[in-house]
């Protein structure tokens, strides 16, 4: 049985005042009958302080994107080794805005992946086409090659220690969400093609479907067989929305 995981990408929004209300708030609403594991990712300067909040409750903190590289002179840059010393359990990697605003390549999101797990923290690994991919019907061409990159790399056997999300990049921040079909389609995909190489972690993965996720929409997408939470952009920075998409995803 897959534990539901609903994670909160909080993208460059908030302030120390601001997240310390949202957290504050999100704490008091969220129940512990609700079976999803819950997962917030501020912005790297609020790390610590969100993670002090977050002490000794059941909320995981996560970062937003991850150096490739281990250490050194990489001006600008945060190191797994440094998401893990302030209490980051989780990381996002291959967010679409990190490929498509930053130019980030298959070939380096593999490499933040293993960089990430070999520090201890669990990847989050971000797939998904554009609108033109899919338009043109390459969607399943895509998302298989953003995973092929990581599995050349890091084998199947990374994927029992690491999360999938299945995010068209048409529904990110668009407020068009992929219908339930739309994306059992790609998750079930996805596992399929893990399952092919371990059936044991196919069957174990869990893969997580993000773009305009609301509380609205959580409930049909959750229901669908291989949709094992979501990822939570705009609607996590409210914290009676982000609350109800945990409680759909429970
Ligand atoms: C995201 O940032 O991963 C995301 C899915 O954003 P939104 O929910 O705002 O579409």
């Amino acid at each position: 049985m897959r534990t539901p995981l609903v994670a909160g990408n909080w993208k460059m929004h908030g302030s120390r005042t601001e997240n310390a209300s949202l957290v504050r708030s999100l704490l008091e609403l969220l129940r512990p009958e609700y079976r999803a594991e819950v997962l917030v990712c501020p912005p790297f300067p609020y790390l610590l302080e969100t993670g002090r909040q977050l002490k000794d409750t059941d909320v995981a903190l996560g970062a937003q994107s991850v150096c490739a590289e281990a250490q050194g002179a990489f001006t600008g840059e945060v190191s797994a080794a440094m998401l893990r010393d302030v209490g980051c359990r989780y990381v996002l990697v291959g967010h679409s805005e990190r490929r498509q605003l930053y130019g980030e390549s298959d070939a380096l999101v593999a490499r933040k992946f293993v960089v990430a797990q070999a520090n201890g923290l669990i990847p989050v690994l971000c797939v998904g086409e554009t609108l033109d991919e899919r338009e043109g019907g390459q969607t399943l061409t895509v998302v298989s090659r953003q995973l092929e990159a990581v599995l050349s790399v890091a084998g199947v056997a990374a994927l029992g220690t690491a999360v999938i999300a299945y995010e068209p990049v048409w529904a990110i921040g668009t407020g068009h969400t992929a219908s339930g079909e739309q994306a059992q389609e790609v998750h079930a995909m996805i596992r399929g093609k893990v399952a092919g190489l371990d059936a044991t972690i196919g069957s174990s993965v869990r893969i997580l479907y993000g773009g305009s996720v609301k509380a609205s929409s959580a409930r049909e997408l959750f229901a669908m067989p291989d949709i094992d939470g979501g990822l939570v952009g705009g609607a996590s920075l409210k914290a009676d929305e982000f609350a109800r998409i945990c409680a759909a995803a429970g």
